[in-house]
């Protein structure tokens, strides 16, 4: 729960504000266009509060897709269009497989590094554990190198 809540919290202002709007605007839209008596009025008022939701849990993901692909450095406004605009959210399940690796700060020379690197393209500084003979980046637990076979 707590890495959702964090996930959750890259979302802007901007993209909270434009989700309650979805939800007001649909609610309103929903309260509109219901006919009196039919359904019975309290499964109208629950229909009234239930069936914007999906709408408004798109308008978060579109916003968590604009702020995440802004800090991964990805072409965002692209990808925001994208996430709107294919139908199905097939836009959204798109970035999730494409999205590119965090971008992190190299500890040698602070400059931003993308996720997934062995050493820090600016100033060489090692970043995560690399084989000492290839210099692939070794995982965690690994015992030899998966590349060169070399003994860890
Ligand atoms: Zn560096
Ligand atoms: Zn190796």
């Amino acid at each position: 729960m707590s890495r959702l809540r964090t996930e959750l919290g890259i979302i802007s202002r901007t993209g909270w504000i434009v989700a309650a709007i979805v939800w007001v605007s649909f609610t309103f839209l929903m309260v509109l266009v219901g006919k009196p008596n039919d359904p019975p009025p309290p499964v109208r008022a629950l229909m009234t509060i239930i069936v914007p939701i999906p709408l408004t849990v798109f308008a978060l993901l579109v916003s968590y897709v604009n702020a995440d692909a802004r800090r991964r450095g990805m072409r965002h406004v692209m990808w925001t269009l994208l996430a709107v605009f294919v139908p199905n959210g097939i836009g959204i399940i798109l970035y999730f497989i494409l999205r590119e690796p965090l971008i992190t700060a190299c500890p040698g020379c602070g400059q931003a590094v993308r996720g997934g690197f062995a050493f820090c393209p600016h100033c060489g500084a090692g970043l995560q554990k690399s084989c000492p003979q290839c210099h692939k980046l070794v995982e965690p637990g690994w015992s030899a190198c998966a590349y060169c076979g070399a003994r860890q």
